[in-house]
């Protein structure tokens, strides 16, 4: 943590838990993406964090935007972000919706399925148009699963069908998994989509676009790979299976941008156990899964914790949330240790928290506020 980052935290008197994003982190390292990857365009996937500040900031510098509704799209554009650089990103949309973008200048759109290509062709006409196609997302601590993408021989089929509809059929994406960390994954997930580049010229249709998606990382408990060896991983997939003819690149980092930038501060409110020779505490904090902290779901995302008493010896931890909900519990099976003199009143920090956190958290379960935000 910065120093910028610790002075913030050690003063801040408040007594609800909040997140607080250090926004040059997140410039930083928007322009270590891109120095690293220069060839590709970058679209921040702004449901990773849509503070007004991260948004303004990066729109400044140039980024590109990915979004999935009329709310996000406003956002960008009151941010100073023009429509050309907005992509919006998600293949389930309403024909409302896709109105709505087409009216305020967005040509840019993702789809999966022939039903959404209807609504394009209808709400949208002219717009350039790429399929997403299915990823196993192995590897992945935030799969994103079969919800999104189709086969690649169906989204072969949509693209030529998206020309006949009078869209531009632009490109192919792919999203090989949120806090992805086996590096392979994107070369076979390249390999796949340079072959539908070859049906596809057979077909007459010349796709010009690849949108490698999201999934580099934060850093959470287990150690990550360098964003370098990310690029390198991509750019080698992209020159051994596109060779000379590498078509125009995207990237939505989402995490990877704005995850390290942010530190929640919660507060110990219980620790107990379950009975008298239980060596396993408890250790309930005054945030949990409805106040931010969903992506501990299936105990998925491990964040790393700092409290004011570490250093000593540990012992064993459940750690759970306030709420009378017995989902809200972060952490019984992932081995989680705390000081053994922690106290109720201590304040644990949460590092890299700055992802996927305060959109998350719910209006008002139980009467608790939604997780407040700082953006320094
Ligand atoms: C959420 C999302 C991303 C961002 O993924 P990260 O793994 O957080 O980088 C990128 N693209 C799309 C289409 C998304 O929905």
């Amino acid at each position: 943590m910065n120093e910028k980052m610790q002075r913030f935290l050690d003063t801040c008197t408040d007594s609800d838990p909040f997140l607080v994003v250090d926004v040059d982190i997140v410039e930083r390292n928007y322009l270590e993406l891109r120095r690293l990857l220069p060839l590709a365009r970058v679209f921040y996937a702004t449901k990773a964090n849509p503070a007004e500040e991260i948004v303004e900031r990066l729109a400044g510098i140039g980024s590109s935007f990915d979004v999935a509704s009329p709310g996000e799209i406003d956002l960008c554009l009151n941010s100073g972000v023009t429509p050309d650089r907005i992509s919006y990103g998600s293949t389930i949309k309403k024909k409302t919706d896709i109105a709505f973008a087409y009216g305020k200048g967005v040509r840019l759109f993702a789809f999966d399925s022939d039903a959404e290509l209807e609504k394009l062709a209808a709400a949208a006409p002219g717009a350039r148009v790429f399929c997403r196609v299915l990823m196993e997302c192995e590897g992945a601590e935030w799969p994103l699963s079969r919800k999104f993408g189709c086969s690649p021989r169906m989204a072969a089929d949509l693209l030529v069908r998206a020309r006949k509809l009078g869209l531009d059929p632009y490109g192919i994406s792919f999203h090989v998994g949120s806090q992805q960390t086996d590096l392979s994954q994107w070369d076979s997930a390249v390999a796949q989509v340079a072959q539908m580049f070859t049906i596809l010229h057979d077909e007459d249709v010349d796709l010009r676009m690849i949108n490698l998606g999201g999934g580099f990382p934060a850093r959470y408990r287990s150690d990550v790979p360098a964003l370098e060896a990310y690029a390198q991983a991509i750019t080698q997939a992209m020159t051994k299976h596109f060779g000379n003819n590498l078509p125009e690149m995207i990237i939505e980092p989402g995490r990877g941008l704005v995850g390290d930038a942010g530190v929640i501060q919660a507060e110990v409110v219980l620790i107990s156990r379950k009975d008298y020779e239980d060596d396993r505490r408890w250790v309930y904090l005054d945030i949990g899964k409805f106040s931010g902290l969903a992506e501990t779901m299936d105990e998925a995302i491990k964040y790393r914790l700092l409290t004011p008493r570490d250093g000593g010896p540990t012992g064993p931890v459940s750690i759970a949330g306030p709420t009378c909900d017995s989902a809200d519990i972060l952490y019984e099976k992932a081995d989680y240790q705390l000081p053994l003199d922690l106290a109720v009143g201590d304040k644990v920090r949460i590092l890299s928290a700055g992802a996927y956190t305060t959109t998350y958290s719910s209006v008002g379960f139980n009467g608790f506020p939604p997780l407040k935000s700082y953006c320094i």
